[in-house]
């Protein structure tokens, strides 16, 4: 067994304070970069970058990731939410580690957008119709998976046709909307 204890660590993002939405980052002796190729291949749509190393993901509502010594779950509503999803995520990754040999490793590195040059490419009118208050806000979104582009009317306009098409190359590996959301493993 890869993962066979871990200590759960949890904070409040200052990002968001007053959302109750806390973050699990779970303490492991095990080294888990050796786990990271076979999660990307199952994961399929994740962030890997093999030289931190790290791995991140999108399920859902939750976030998830993987460094060395370390996996964690983001969005949680308390500690005893943290146990059960965490729980359970440790028996998915113990899992995926017991198949290795039935699974071929993806070694392909992906990284996040960056969010500035997502929002250059959007009209930039701030004129709030995807349902949040700037185009700079709506650019955060897009790039963590949380909205589509189908949700800004004005970018579907024929005179942005050209930065729309960039903005699908460049959101084409974000998880979430973009590329549809996967089921959530068990809560
Ligand atoms: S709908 Fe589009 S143009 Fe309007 S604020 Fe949102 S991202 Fe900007």
């Amino acid at each position: 067994m890869l993962i066979d204890g871990y200590e759960i660590d949890m904070f409040c993002p200052p990002c968001d304070p007053g959302s109750e939405a806390w973050v699990a980052t779970v303490h492991v002796e095990a080294d888990l970069s050796g786990l990271m190729p076979y999660m990307n291949a199952v994961v399929k749509n994740g962030y890997y970058d093999p030289d931190l190393p790290t791995l991140v993901w999108k399920e859902g509502a939750h976030k998830f990731f993987l460094r060395k010594n370390a996996f964690g779950i983001n969005n949680l509503h308390d500690r005893a939410h943290a146990e059960r999803r965490v729980a359970k995520l440790a028996e998915w990754l113990n899992d995926v580690w017991e198949r290795r040999e039935t699974i071929t490793p993806d070694l392909t590195s992906r990284k996040p957008p960056i969010v500035l040059e997502v929002f250059k490419l959007l009209p930039r009118t701030n004129c709030r119709e995807c349902g949040v208050p700037s185009c700079m806000a709506f650019a955060a979104k897009l790039s963590q998976g949380e909205a589509g582009l189908a949700e800004c009317p004005a970018i579907m306009e024929a005179r942005y046709g050209e930065n729309l098409q960039k903005l699908r190359v460049q959101l084409a590996a974000v998880p979430g909307r973009q590329a549809g959301i996967r089921p959530v493993p068990p809560d």
